[in-house]
């Protein structure tokens, strides 16, 4: 691929060949170097790569596995005999790779005629700041066209408790909802059917950004046991595109199991895991 020049941001027009190089412990084929004629500097094709730098590239894919397979970061520096914050920075690196890779995805889908929307809740450290992830999801196909994780108030028992520990807590739901439907207006037909539960906030959001839009809501049901909640008992669930698709990352993704010694610490990493669990889910685990 022709690349302008890292440094002095000049055109291809300008580099020299200037040899090759091999990695040591790997059998890729040779690595172009190049030097900028107008800048004397010198730079590869691997400076473009987003693994510029890395040792252990190796372990990349397994990490990516481990992540989407329900395996916490310590669990995953145990496992592959690595430092703990090696399994972080491959953490940060994956979920760089997934953005880039989603984006890319959903460039490919346009017109899409039937989305599915829920909300499901998890929490940052402690019950008592509960955090709510917005999903996207194509009926049928389970394709996951994306999630926003964002801060909510505790609710019920824990709500007065909530506001007397750590204060006020800011309701970002709102925001987090327009931002996942404006991303993804180039992709959904603005005739779409848009199924939801019968909370009253996503009329108001898919109104704004699809007012032609057709807005069905069905009746939430109780959850059964297998599936975390999000598998509703007995019968035809309407939803179930959706609340499959969040069974399984309440299952897959280590900070969203129920009943775990595993919690975020900070919502954006959460932001973070559910990016390479969708990355991975709508690469490898559906039919696309
Ligand atoms: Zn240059």
């Amino acid at each position: 691929m022709k690349r302008n020049c890292p440094q002095c941001l000049s055109s291809h027009l300008n580099h020299v060949r200037n040899g090759f190089f091999l990695r040591t412990h790997s059998s890729t084929p040779p690595i172009q170097r190049y030097r900028c004629k107008l800048c004397r500097k010198e730079f590869s094709d691997a400076t473009f790569q987003l693994r510029y730098r890395q040792r252990l590239r190796s372990i990349n894919g397994s990490v990516e596995k481990l992540l989407v397979t329900g395996t916490s970061l310590r669990k995953i520096a145990f496992t592959l005999n690595i430092n703990r914050k090696t399994a972080e920075r491959k953490f940060h690196y994956l979920s760089n790779k997934a953005d880039l890779e989603l984006h890319r995805h959903l460039k490919q889908k346009e017109n899409i005629m039937e989305v599915q929307m829920d909300d499901m809740e998890s929490f940052e450290h402690t019950k008592m700041k509960p955090l709510s992830i917005t999903l996207a999801v194509i009926k049928h196909q389970r394709f996951i066209l994306g999630a926003r994780v964002s801060r909510m108030p505790a609710k019920g028992l824990l709500a007065k408790r909530s506001v007397k520990k750590y204060g006020k807590r800011a309701d970002g739901r709102k925001s987090a909802r327009n931002d996942l439907l404006k991303s993804l207006q180039e992709n959904i037909s603005s005739t779409a059917t848009f199924e939801t539960d019968e909370h009253p906030h996503y009329g108001q959001s898919i109104k704004e950004f699809f007012p032609h839009a057709q807005h069905v809501q069905h009746k939430g049901r109780r959850g059964c046991v297998v599936g975390q909640g999000e598998l509703k008992a007995g019968g035809f669930d309407p939803l179930f595109s959706l609340n499959h698709t969040c069974a399984m990352l309440r299952y897959q993704i280590s900070r969203l199991v129920r009943k775990t010694w595993v919690t975020t610490k900070k919502p954006e990493n959460l932001q973070r895991h559910i990016n390479i669990y969708i990355n991975y889910h709508n690469k490898k685990l559906i039919a696309a």
